[in-house]
């Protein structure tokens, strides 16, 4: 799987947030959608130390949690199946009578879909020991990634950041592993903000704080929760409309799910003058394009 990943193109490109005749800050974007078609964006650096250390341990296999669209849970099944491990795959909620077109793809990929009462869901996640006894073969990755190895994973995401170029750094965050792995690896020049995709999500910096080490606990952690558009997979035609007409602008698609929602965060806060005159600031395009596939047909111009 590795072999296929391509670092290489995760280039960094200028955008125009919002048509503006003089804009007083620049904005660019790091593509890391264009790593590789399925293990898009963060996901292959949130699994990567998940992976070694399976391989290493030579488990049978990996497990891990998600929901319908998730895109960890995709990411597992291919890298699963690269690897020669088995992947199962704890899926929230009863099986529907269709599958999602991420849930199809997944289980195609060969990992064993395993759906679970929202109840029965929450206390397996939260039973590791119980888990490693009832899969004494697998390693078990937390949803999303989740966890201190997920953190280290995301935090050579910085790697592929120019140094004391930005004064802001921009991402969304599920369940914040991403930003906690770039607060691990920033330097004290740049600030960070995460774009959460869920609504009401309160525990998020307290989620963020606990994958930081000690050195880290000083660092701030920014959060603008006005970005949910209704909540996690929710959307409006707003949201819709301005995905579109960012892809226009700048040829860069995004995701409802993620990338959109931070586009448009970015966007929102640069014409409300939110960033000081020169700003340089960077928004990671996490990928998840594959969540589009839920959408009505059309409904996208790409
Ligand atoms: C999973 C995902 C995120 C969220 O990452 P977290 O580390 O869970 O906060 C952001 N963007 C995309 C495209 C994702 O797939």
């Amino acid at each position: 799987m590795y072999n296929e990943i391509s670092l290489q193109n995760s280039i960094i490109q200028p955008v125009i947030p919002h048509l503006r005749d003089s804009p007083a800050v620049e904005c660019e974007v790091l593509r890391l959608d264009l790593i590789h078609p399925v293990i898009s964006g963060n996901k292959f650096f949130k699994l990567r130390f998940y992976l070694e250390k399976a391989l290493q341990e030579k488990r049978k296999g990996i497990l891990t949690f998600g929901g319908a669209y998730s895109n960890h849970i995709l990411a597992t099944a291919y890298t699963g199946k690269k690897e020669g491990l088995q992947s199962i795959g704890i899926i929230r909620g009863e099986r529907p009578a269709l599958l999602s077109p991420t849930l199809q793809d997944a289980q195609e990929l060969g990992m064993k879909l395993v759906f679970t009462e929202r109840d029965i869901f929450q206390k397996m996640k939260n039973d590791q020991a119980g888990l490693e006894t009832d899969f004494p073969d697998f390693t078990i990755v937390p949803e999303g990634g989740y966890g201190i190895p997920g953190m280290l994973g995301a935090s050579t995401i910085y790697d592929l950041i120019p140094k004391s170029r930005y004064n802001w750094i921009l991402c969304a965050c599920g369940t914040g592993t991403m930003m906690a792995g770039l607060l691990h690896a920033s330097s004290s020049e740049e600030k960070l903000m995460g774009i959460p995709v869920l609504k009401g999500y309160s525990n998020m910096e307290k989620e963020i704080r606990s994958l930081l080490p000690p050195e880290d606990q000083t660092k701030n952690i920014i959060l603008d929760h006005t970005y949910h558009f209704g909540g996690y997979a929710q959307k409006t035609m707003e949201l819709i409309h301005f995905m579109n007409s960012f892809y226009q602008s700048n040829g860069i698609p995004t995701d409802f799910i993620y990338t959109g929602k931070l586009m448009f965060a970015l966007s929102d806060l640069v014409q409300k003058g939110f960033f000081s005159h020169g700003s340089r600031i960077l928004a990671i395009h996490s990928g998840g394009l594959q969540g589009n596939r839920s959408l009505k047909k059309g409904i996208l111009a790409f």
